[in-house]
């Protein structure tokens, strides 16, 4: 949590020996707070200050990188409890997991469809993020085995799953350098544990299993031994605890600053629910709050897809819609007659439009106007999708220099601006849309004449 100056101030000398550069501590404070310059610049810091500033500076809740450097999950590092009060900044992991005890060539199959799996939502790509690797067969050398050839298939992040020190020893030298998730620390096994992802530079999973109090008294042990990427296992596994235990950590890390519950969690929704369809909702629920990793059982485009918008919906700044840049665009290969529509810069909006476009038999220039990333009847409402805009907008992008006639369409929603366009673009013909983009191609095919 960031400290301010007033607060940094206690911890100093307060000399104003200005051996620091600054004519005394309290304007030293000030810059540590506004992050210009390091506390360390002050010689005559005790340790025991040294240390609880250090401490204030951390997170409440850690940041935790597991992957390599080229494809990497990166989780935790949230400040808020609710996404309105401020962004969520680092979106849960989805991997899908891997069982040891199945055969080599159907794990391998799977990895490579995983894996082929992209999707594209508003101008992004969009894929699975990892595997779980589980030990169920018991036999460490399979499941080194199952390691290392995931590894070279398709290395991305992995989660190690075992409770065997020496199955997980082995998988970890298979893992090179992919820093994977080491799950997990119990109470049987924390010593041993700590030392693998100790000497790997790999983050370890704390389960307890048996309620947050437990959970908490063990990562305090395994952080005294100098672990600080943690991901904790509260155990709950079905609707109810999940949300409790998740909401409690969140909380306790948020609200009270409570250090031992202040990590990123992992997930497990297969194991609390009977079927694909359950374990899908409730990987949503864990999406909406706050798993860190979310470990997947079942895989198919219709589980994948939902996650993944969704989980795009939450991290998704809400004061900041994700926009396109305003201006004239080509759909599918226009040409001086072709019809120009207008539509806005919400992405969702511009998407849908273009796709409906793209698709009909009608290749348009699709004219975005600069609404803030609201969408019509949003924009409209709001003051910022009206006649003045469009004709603004028709005369910056230079309309005519790319279309050999002066006619727009405009959404359907707009209808009432028809009139007002028309006295503001002298000369023009307006043409009302569709209500909805999946109209468009009709209407085209109907009302427009090159
Ligand atoms: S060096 Fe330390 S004690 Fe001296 S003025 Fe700067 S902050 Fe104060």
């Amino acid at each position: 949590m960031s400290m301010t100056g007033v607060q940094i101030y206690k911890f100093l000398p307060k000399t104003n020996c200005k051996i620091c550069g600054f004519p005394t501590c309290l304007a030293f404070a000030m810059k540590v707070a506004q992050k210009s310059i390091a506390i360390t610049e002050c010689p005559d810091l005790s340790e025991e200050s040294k240390m609880a500033l250090e401490s204030a500076a951390r997170p409440p809740i850690q940041l935790v990188t597991m992957g390599a450097d080229e494809k990497k999950i990166e989780v935790g590092g949230e400040v808020v409890m609710f996404r309105h009060e401020k962004t969520f900044h680092h979106p849960p992991g989805l991997v899908i997991r891997l069982k040891d005890s199945a055969p080599l060539e159907e794990n391998l199959k799977r990895v490579e469809t995983v894996a082929g799996y992209e999707v594209e939502r508003v101008g992004m790509m969009f894929t699975a993020d990892g595997f779980a690797i589980e030990n169920d067969s018991g036999d460490g050398a399979a499941f080194a085995k199952l390691v290392a050839a995931v590894a070279e298939t398709a290395p991305s992040p992995l989660v190690l799953m075992s409770s065997q020190p020496d199955a997980m020893k082995a998988a970890l030298e298979k893992a090179g350098t992919l820093r994977p998730l080491v799950y997990a620390a119990t109470a049987d096994n924390w010593s041993d544990m700590t030392e693998l992802a100790k000497a790997h530079g790999c983050p370890l999973a704390v389960a307890a299993g048996d309620g947050l109090e437990n959970l908490a008294g063990l990562v305090e042990q395994v952080a005294d031994k100098g672990i600080e990427n943690i991901v904790l296992d509260p155990g709950g596994r079905d609707y109810l605890s999940s949300l409790t235990q998740l909401t409690q950590i969140r909380r306790l890390a948020l609200k009270n600053n409570f250090r031992p519950m202040g990590y990123p969690v992992i997930t497990f929704p297969g194991e609390g629910t009977s079927n694909t369809e359950d374990e899908s909702m409730l990987a949503g629920q864990q999406v909406a709050k706050y798993a860190g990793i979310i470990v997947l059982d079942h895989f198919s485009p219709s589980i994948m897809y939902p996650l993944l918008t969704l989980r795009l919906n939450i991290y998704t700044d809400p004061q900041k819609p994700i926009q396109m840049q305003p201006g004239l665009y080509p759909i599918g290969n226009p040409k001086e007659d072709s019809p120009v529509c207008v539509t806005t810069n919400f992405s969702l909006t511009y998407f849908a439009v273009a796709g409906e476009l793209e698709s009909s038999a009608f290749p348009s220039w699709l004219m975005v106007c600069d609404t803030e990333g609201l969408s019509v009847l949003t924009a409209w409402a709001a003051g910022k999708f009206d006649a003045e805009r469009i004709a603004k907008a028709t005369k910056e992008f230079n309309i005519t220099g790319s279309v050999n006639h002066q006619r727009l369409v405009i959404p359907g929603h707009l209808a009432v601006l028809r009139g007002e366009l028309e006295e503001e673009l002298s000369g023009w013909d307006i043409l009302v849309g569709p209500r909805e983009a999946v109209d468009l191609g009709t209407f085209l095919k109907k009302r427009w004449k090159g």
